[in-house]
């Protein structure tokens, strides 16, 4: 059944209704990224541009990341990428940036928020990003983690404009879509006010389970209260794919790799699921199972 799943995997997955469901693949480096491709990956949901930072004493100059972003880029040459802007504090440390546990805690300067109070840093990365893009055929997408109000979406559609702008006369490529990933409960409940200012989304349902059920996610003593189960969660999911208005709806959290889940995201209208790749043979499979 393993083998038969990994044959069928590069097919499309179709709704009754017509529309694709494209199952992604989370990504976090090169390897992955090749890895994505070899299982069937529809597309790169989400690029963890983290990568690019750990493990480093300075931060990537902007040429440095045009050269990673490229080789990743070129994986998936004619398919969409959505690449993520750096996601730092809580569970994500970066060394080269010297984040204190407190200033930079879970409730505190992480995601977009750490970008906006650093704009150079998000600047280069965008610039990067742009650069990389210059000659690339695929469809480009963008998004912020971390988002709360309308504002950090402005302001981030702002940061992209800008970063477009300074490259004028430059190879680089204007993106296809701008998103942000659904992670604060504030941005999930008034999302009505908030889908205006992003042309999709992608729930980071990690994110949001924790800040919802108030557990971290780190923490195992209070693992019992981390319930990706949990009616909040899933009235919050529907409450998201019903106020979209048209925008596209994905999730990129863990929970999207579970088949019950993935099929009840599916029902609910939600028409990409992004994944460890190692997930996306078998949830095509009972995807394309349940949906035929
Ligand atoms: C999430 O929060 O669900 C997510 C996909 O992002 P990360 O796990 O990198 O925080
Ligand atoms: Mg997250």
């Amino acid at each position: 059944a393993r083998a038969a799943a990994l044959e069928t995997a590069h097919a499309p997955v179709m709704a009754r209704d017509g529309r694709t469901i494209v199952v992604a693949a989370n990504v976090a480096s090169l390897a992955e990224a090749h890895l994505a491709r070899e299982r069937g990956a529809d597309a790169i949901g989400l690029l963890r541009t983290e990568l690019f930072f750990v493990d480093k004493t300075n931060l990537p100059t902007e040429d440095e990341q045009v050269a990673q972003l490229e080789g990743i880029l070129s994986a998936f040459p004619d398919r969409e990428v959505t690449i993520r802007t750096l996601d730092v504090g809580g569970d994500k440390d970066i060394p080269a940036l010297g984040l204190d546990s407190v200033t930079h805690g879970f409730l505190g300067l992480r995601g977009l928020r750490h970008s906006l109070a650093h704009p150079e840093v998000l600047r280069t990365q965008l610039r990067a990003v742009l650069r990389a893009a210059a000659s690339w055929k695929g469809i480009l997408s963008i998004m912020a983690p971390m988002v709360t109000t309308a504002q950090d979406a402005m302001a981030f559609r702002a940061a992209v404009a800008d970063a477009a702008r300074s490259l004028e006369g430059r190879p680089h490529r204007r993106p296809d879509h701008i998103g942000i990933m659904v992670e604060v409960p504030a941005c999930a409940v008034a999302f009505d006010s908030m889908a205006a200012h992003v042309d999709f989304v992608s729930v980071g349902t990690n994110d949001l389970v924790q800040y919802m059920m108030a557990a971290e996610r780190t923490n195992a003593s209070v693992a019992a209260w981390y319930r990706p189960d949990h009616p909040a969660i899933w009235r919050t999911l529907e409450w998201l794919a019903q106020s979209a208005g048209g925008k596209k709806v994905a999730v990129c959290g863990e929970m999207a790799a579970n088949a019950d889940v993935a099929r009840r995201l599916v029902a609910l209208g939600v028409t990409e699921l992004s994944m460890a790749p190692s997930s996306i043979p078998s949830i095509k499979a009972i995807l394309r199972a349940q949906l035929a």
